[in-house]
């Protein structure tokens, strides 16, 4: 029981050595750049909805940053994995494998495609899928059948594989990409929280047919909603295009429209918010690695419990700390929950396990025992850049 108290105030002192003895959020959003030049001159030009230069701009500025090809801004993360799965050949009635550690959003974009999610192991190491583990559960429960990976279970496509870089952190993709080109199934990356993240210096959301980022207000930048679509396809990126703007063929006065598309077009105002974040974006990254060097300095003698880290070959964003608890120690995660919310240290467990949500419960899975075990040692601790730098300075005015 002394142990105990002690791991809980240890980590109650490691953090207040960092943050200070202040009320600390999750994450909170830092406006420091160009934000209200850029918003006063959408406003003035009365440009703020579904035509003016900044949604061009944004997507531009995307695409240079992540290093695709294309980038197309949509109204949020879950509308981008949407389109992203649909353009990836969904298929009401296929599967998608995905991670159970994950946002609803993930599952959700599924089943806006009429299809299944199929639920799968993550990895303590990346907190992302565990490729050995589903490569193994492949190979016994499912078989190619014209050039399909059929699942010999439920007799049905398994389409599309989504993994989820948790927390901003690359999952492993060398690894995830010969097992979707074995398994004849399609990559698209949940990159909603890993702008900023690289993978063997290639920016996450570049590796898959598409990719989904995230701008919502938590998110490492934000344009208070919104997400964007990756890919490095000119064909796949005209067509989310289309899509999202309501599949109306271009002309100055006609409404035509070719099929049933979607109003999941990212409105100027937003991508003028856009603009300005994504220039500050250098300044946010140094500042939450610096925030994770300072966190794992305060928490280098605190037994039983480690802050999460990058996994090799990857730079991480670093979106949310994360404290992973020893196994041994697992019992503590509620109590360590209560008091650092109790001392105003916003802190939260890991969302709740897809396959336990009530929508997704009799949705096929694989064996889930590690990650549940995972899922109970989990706890985001405050990681928002304003925590270092409370007053941060306007960033220089370049042009
Ligand atoms: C934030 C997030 C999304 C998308 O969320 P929106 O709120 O729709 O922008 C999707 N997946 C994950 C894992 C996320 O964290």
């Amino acid at each position: 029981m002394a142990l105990n108290t002690n791991l809980v105030s240890q980590t109650l002192a490691a953090i207040a050595s960092v943050v200070g003895d202040r009320p600390s959020p999750l994450h909170a959003p830092v406006f420091a750049g160009r934000e209200w030049e850029y918003l006063k001159e959408c406003l003035d030009s009365k440009y703020v909805s579904s035509v003016g230069h900044f949604v061009d701009r944004f997507e531009a500025d995307l695409a240079a940053y992540t290093g695709a090809k294309h980038a197309v801004a949509v109204v949020n993360g879950t509308a981008a994995l949407h389109i992203s799965l649909l353009l990836a050949g969904v298929l009401e009635g296929d599967e998608v494998l995905l991670p159970a550690l994950t946002f609803v959003a993930t599952s959700n974009a599924v089943s806006y495609c009429n299809a299944i999610p199929h639920f799968i192991e993550s990895e303590e190491s990346s907190l992302g899928v565990n490729p050995q583990a589903l490569r193994e559960y492949l190979q016994r429960c499912c078989e190619i059948q014209n050039n399909q990976c059929v699942n010999k279970v439920t007799g049905r496509v398994i389409r599309a594989l989504v993994p989820m870089h948790t927390f901003g952190h690359p999952g492993p993709l060398d690894e995830l990409i010969a097992l979707a080109h074995d398994f004849k199934i399609v990559l698209v990356e949940d990159a909603a929280e890993s702008l900023g993240s690289f993978y063997r210096g290639k920016h996450t959301g570049t590796f898959g047919k598409l990719g989904a980022l995230s701008f919502n207000g938590n998110k490492i930048i934000t344009t208070g909603g919104g997400g964007a679509i990756l890919t490095n396809d000119a064909g796949l990126a005209r067509r989310a295009k289309h899509l999202t703007t309501t599949a109306k063929i271009a002309h100055v006065w006609r409404y035509d429209h070719d099929s049933v598309g979607y109003n999941y077009r990212m409105p100027n105002i937003n991508a003028a918010l856009g603009c300005a974040q994504l220039e500050q974006m250098p300044q946010f990254i140094e500042t939450k690695r610096k925030l994770f060097s300072d966190y794992e300095s305060a928490f280098v003698n605190v037994i039983g419990i480690r802050l999460h880290k990058e996994p090799v070959h990857c730079k991480s964003n670093y979106w949310l700390q994360a404290l992973v608890l020893d196994e041994d120690h697992a019992a503590q995660h509620e109590l360590l929950l209560h008091t650092l919310n109790d001392a105003g240290y916003m802190s939260r467990p890991v969302w709740t396990l897809m396959h336990l949500l009530e929508p997704y419960k009799s949705c096929p899975r694989m064996n889930l025992s590690s990650v549940e075990g995972l899922a109970s040692r989990i706890i985001n601790i405050p990681s928002g850049v304003e925590l270092l730098d409370p007053s941060p300075k306007l960033v220089a005015q370049v042009n």
